[in-house]
C-alpha cells in the first residue's frame, strides 16, 4: 500500500514503516556519535558482515568501559521519551532491553501504529549487534504485564538494573478494581482563557477551560501519578529481579507562568506532584532492599504525541523552538535522553537536582532570558503571522516525522507492506 499522512485532529492515523525506521536509525546515530564513535554515513547496510562486527566490537568495548546500565526495563518504550530511553540504554550502553508499550498491531489493510514501526526498527537494530530486545504490547497498568515482564527477566535478562517509567496515557484500568479511570487536562480552581493553536485548523485562537472537579483531578493522579510506578516497582522487588544499586526515573514536566495555568498548575500538573511523592516512597523501598535510588526527571517540551494532545502547548512549544533554535539550545529526546543518562544518571559524578531531588533536564528553557522572549512571541502571535512569529513550521515538521513523514530517505509514493 501507499501510505500517507492522515492527520484526525491533534493526532496521525497513519504511520509509515520506513520513515519510522529513519527515525529510528537517526537517533541511534546520534548516540554513537555523542558515544565517540564514527558512526557510518549511510549506514544501514545491517546486512553487511564488516559493519555488523564493528558494531558488535563497539557494542563490546562499551560493556566493559560503561558504568552504565546492563538490563533496562521501560515502561512506555515505543515513542517520545522512552524511545529515546530504550535507544540510549542499547546504543550507549549496550545494555539488554524489555519494553512494555501500547501499539496498534498492522493489518493488510491498514499500517500499524508508529511506536510498532519503531519498535521493530529498534529491535532488529539492536539485535543485530547481539543485544537482547524485547518489547510486550500490552496494558502496563495491568497485573499481567507486570507477571509477563518479570517472566522475561528471569528467563532472557540478568537482574535489572534502570526501570524507566515513561508512560503517556489518557486512561488506566485499577488491575484490583477493575475502575477504568480518566484523566482530564482542565485547570484547577477557576477557568482560565488562554491563547491557543489548533494544529489542524492552524487558527490562533483563545480557548477557555472549566476548572476540574475534585473527580476529575482524583482521576487524573490515577491515571498519570505514581500509583502505578509503585506497583511496578514492588513487584519487581518481591520477585527479586532487581539489581544490586538499581535505579529507576519518571518522567515530568514542570514549566513555569507560561504553561503554569494549563499544566504545572493543572490537573496533569497535580499528577506530576504525585510523582514525587511516589518517588520518595520508592526510594526509601529501593534503598532498604538492593540500596538502589529513585529520581523523578524534569525533562524539557517537546512534540510527542501525548504532548500534542495537551491545549496550550503546540503554541507554547512552536514559540518555544524558535527561541531555542535561535539560541543554539534546542533539544529533541534523544538529546535530552542521552544527557539525562550520560551526564546525570550514569556519570560517576554528583547529579544536578533541585530542592526536591529532582534532576534537572529543563534549565535552558526554564531560563528567565528564554521565558521572556517566549513570552513577547507570545503576545504578538496570530493566525496570520504563526509561521513568521514561532517556529510552528518546525513543530509540524517534528510532529510528522513521529509518525514517520518526511524524511528524505524514504520514498512516500512507493508500495510499502505494512506488516513488518
Ligand atoms: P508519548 O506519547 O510519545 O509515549 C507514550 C508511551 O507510553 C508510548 O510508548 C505508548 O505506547 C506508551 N503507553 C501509553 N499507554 C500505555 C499503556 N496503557 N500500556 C503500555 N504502554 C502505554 O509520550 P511522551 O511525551 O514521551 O511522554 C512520556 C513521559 O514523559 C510522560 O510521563 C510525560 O509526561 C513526560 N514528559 C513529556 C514531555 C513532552 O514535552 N512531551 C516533557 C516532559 C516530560
Amino acid at each position: 500500500m501507499i501510505i500517507q499522512p492522515k492527520v484526525r485532529g491533534f493526532i496521525c492515523t497513519t504511520a509509515h514503516p520506513a520513515g519510522c525506521a529513519a527515525n529510528v536509525h537517526e537517533q541511534i546515530g546520534y548516540v554513537h556519535e555523542q558515544n565517540g564513535y564514527a558512526h557510518e554515513q549511510n549506514g544501514y547496510a545491517h546486512e553487511q558482515n564488516d559493519y555488523a562486527h564493528e558494531q558488535n566490537d563497539y557494542v563490546q568495548a562499551n560493556k566493559t568501559n560503561r558504568n552504565g546500565p546492563k538490563n533496562v526495563l521501560v515502561i512506555g518504550c515505543s515513542n517520545g521519551y522512552g524511545l529515546a530511553s530504550r535507544i540510549t540504554s542499547a546504543f550507549g550502553f549496550g545494555a539488554n532491553t524489555l519494553g512494555v508499550m501500547f501499539e496498534k498491531e498492522p493489518s493488510e489493510r491498514r499500517p500499524a501504529s508508529a511506536g510498532w514501526y519503531n519498535t521493530v526498527a529498534l529491535e532488529k537494530a539492536a539485535q543485530q549487534q547481539g543485544l537482547f530486545a524485547k518489547a510486550l504490547n500490552m496494558d502496563a497498568f495491568s497485573t499481567e504485564a507486570k507477571t509477563m515482564v518479570i517472566e522475561e527477566i528471569k528467563a532472557n535478562m540478568g537482574k535489572i538494573d534502570l526501570v524507566v517509567y515513561s508512560l503517556g496515557a489518557p486512561r488506566r484500568k485499577d488491575p484490583v478494581s477493575g475502575e477504568v479511570y480518566s484523566s482530564t487536562l482542565k485547570p484547577i480552581g477557576q477557568q482560565v482563557t488562554r491563547k491557543n493553536l489548533n494544529t489542524d485548523t492552524k487558527v490562533v485562537a483563545d480557548i477557555t477551560l472549566e476548572p476540574a472537579s475534585d473527580a476529575e483531578i482524583f482521576n487524573t493522579v490515577k491515571v498519570m501519578g505514581g500509583e502505578d510506578w509503585e506497583l511496578w516497582i514492588e513487584a519487581l522487588l518481591d520477585a527479586d529481579v532487581l539489581a544490586p544499586g538499581a535505579k529507576t526515573t519518571a518522567y515530568t514536566y514542570i514549566g513555569k507562568e507560561l504553561t503554569w495555568p494549563i499544566y504545572g498548575g493543572a490537573t496533569i500538573g497535580k499528577a506530576k506532584e504525585d510523582l514525587d511523592r511516589a518517588s520518595s516512597a520508592i526510594g526509601a523501598r529501593l534503598s532498604s532492599t538492593v540500596q538502589g535510588q529513585s529520581f523523578v526527571s524534569v525533562l524539557k517540551a517537546l512534540v510527542t504525541q501525548s504532548s500534542s494532545a495537551i491545549p496550550v502547548m503546540p503554541l507554547y512549544i512552536s514559540a518555544l523552538y524558535k527561541v531555542m533554535k535561535e539560541e543554539g539550545t534546542h533539544e529533541g529526546c534523544i538529546e535530552q535522553i542521552f544527557g539525562l543518562m550520560f551526564h546525570q544518571l550514569y556519570s560517576g559524578q554528583a547529579l544536578n537536582l533541585d530542592d526536591n531531588g529532582r534532576i534537572r533536564m529543563d534549565d535552558n528553557e526554564l531560563k528567565d532570558s528564554v521565558q521572556q522572549k517566549v513570552a513577547a512571541l507570545w503576545a504578538q502571535v496570530n493566525t496570520e503571522n504563526l509561521s513568521e512569529v514561532t517556529d510552528f513550521n518546525g513543530y509540524q515538521e517534528e510532529f510528522f516525522r513521529l509518525f514517520g513523514f518526511g524524511f528524505a530517505s524514504v520514498d512516500y509514493a512507493a508500495e510499502v507492506d505494512p506488516i513488518v
